[in-house]
């Protein structure tokens, strides 16, 4: 088996990499970070006129969705081609991959309406979604989720409380999960829906994370200083906002997050600062000390590459099976206790090897890289949270993966 790269694929990795030198500017990350210039005449930040324009232009050259059909925005590429721009973009922060775990729900279980309207725009960046599945009462057991969705007439009234929905200030439209038959079993009355962000009825109210005092510096993997409660108070959605058959919703919602857990965003999250360390060791001392020259700082880098590349050939593998129209059942489960948990691994080993200095957050006098691997200490933990935590990723792989017993 060749893990190599083909010269073609190497061609456009540089081509990528010019284009993000010549085009993802300070001022460009800095609208897309939330600043005050990134607020669109919708009012929505980090989609100014600057990241709005660097969007056509990504889009200009083919690159957004390259895998996706050309019938609804992509370019019917190929996945690898889509990987390789996606690492390269990923690494400035910039998703151009289709639209996070809505987008491959709704191709699978959408209607024609629905993939027409929503894909598109979801490729492009136009529209974002707002991930609803979340509730106060625990997201691990989310088949225990309150929020009532019941028909009137031709359309259907929602009530209910989400938590960490994260994006939700900023994002177009809900992708949300709600009971809709509460007398069926409980993975059985659940149903998914879309609709606009503005639809009357719902309040956005910020939970500020570990992240947002002060700030995190642009960059930081897993460092998002704002997720949300959400509050739906009769908000009433037409029957043609319902994504998939009515009390079907489990299983689109979970086919969507397993989905989503495959591509280069993802893996980088957790092994962005490997990268990051091997070049700062390289280019740096600790006063007169080289690190590059202990061999207990080489021995752990080099434990720890060997670990990333691990990572990179699990999602060589989920890509794989999806390209080729396989069974993915666990495999992307498997990768979301994996990477994560050496996110952990590295964050730790960061901090160890730089000492007290890389513990301090950005804006502290002395802070390396402006607290970058501090700020990325502390979001390394919740990566093992969100998304799925490790421990239900363990036992997803246990029971698709190994065929054990439900637990
Ligand atoms: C920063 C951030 C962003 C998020 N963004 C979103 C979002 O956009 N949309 C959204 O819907 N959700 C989002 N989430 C929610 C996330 O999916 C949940 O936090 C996660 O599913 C865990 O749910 P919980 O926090 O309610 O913890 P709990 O469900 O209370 O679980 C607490 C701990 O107990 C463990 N645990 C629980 N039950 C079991 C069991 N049976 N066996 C073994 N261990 C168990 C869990 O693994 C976890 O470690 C986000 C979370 C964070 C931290």
């Amino acid at each position: 088996m060749d893990f190599g790269y083909t010269a073609e694929q190497e061609a456009l990795r540089s081509e990528v990499r010019q284009f993000i030198a010549e085009h993802v500017t300070p001022e460009v990350v800095d609208e897309m970070h939330g600043g005050e210039s990134g607020r669109d005449t919708s009012g929505r930040r980090g989609r100014g006129p600057l990241v709005a324009d660097l969007f056509s232009k990504i889009g200009e050259r083919g690159w957004l969705g390259i895998s996706w059909p050309k019938q609804y925005g992509g370019q019917d590429g190929d996945r690898m081609s889509q990987y390789i721009v996606e690492e390269e973009f990923s690494r400035v922060g910039i998703g151009v991959g289709g639209g996070g775990s809505g987008a491959p729900a709704i191709m699978a279980a959408g209607t024609d309406e629905q993939k027409d309207y929503y894909i598109p725009k979801l490729i492009s960046g136009e529209f974002s979604l707002a991930l609803g599945f979340t509730e106060p009462s625990g997201g691990a057991d989310l088949a225990s989720l309150q929020c009532r969705a019941v028909k009137d007439g031709d359309e259907w009234v929602i009530n209910g409380q989400k938590i960490y929905t994260s994006g939700a200030h900023t994002a177009t439209h809900f992708y949300l999960m709600a009971r809709t038959d509460p007398e069926a079993p409980r993975h059985r009355g659940i149903s998914i829906f879309l609709f606009p962000m503005d639809t009357p009825g719902i309040t956005v109210r910020p939970l500020w994370t570990i992240q947002s005092d002060p700030l995190a510096p642009p960059g930081t993997t897993y460092g998002t200083a704002r997720t949300n409660e959400t509050f739906l108070e009769n908000v009433r959605v037409p029957q043609s906002a319902l994504l998939g058959e009515e009390n079907m919703g489990w299983y689109v919602g979970a086919m969507g997050l397993n989905l989503d857990r495959v591509g280069a965003g993802r893996y980088l999250m957790s092994v962005r600062r490997d990268e990051d360390i091997v070049n700062w060791v390289k280019e740096n001392k600790l006063g007169d000390l080289s690190l590059a020259e202990e061999p207990a700082v080489r021995d752990k880098l080099a434990e720890l590459w060997i670990e990333a590349q691990v990572c990179r050939l699990m999602t060589m593998r989920s890509m794989s099976i999806v390209e080729t129209g396989g069974n993915f059942t666990y495999e992307g489960s498997a990768e979301k206790v994996w990477a994560p948990e050496h996110g952990v691994r590295t964050a730790e080993a960061i901090s160890q090897m730089l000492g007290p200095y890389a513990t301090l957050l950005s804006g502290s006098h002395n802070a390396l890289e402006d607290g970058l691997y501090a700020h990325q200490l502390m979001g390394a933990f919740q990566s093992g949270i969100n998304h799925g935590s490790v421990q239900v990723m363990r036992d997803q792989v246990s029971r698709r993966g190994l065929g054990f017993p439900r637990g």
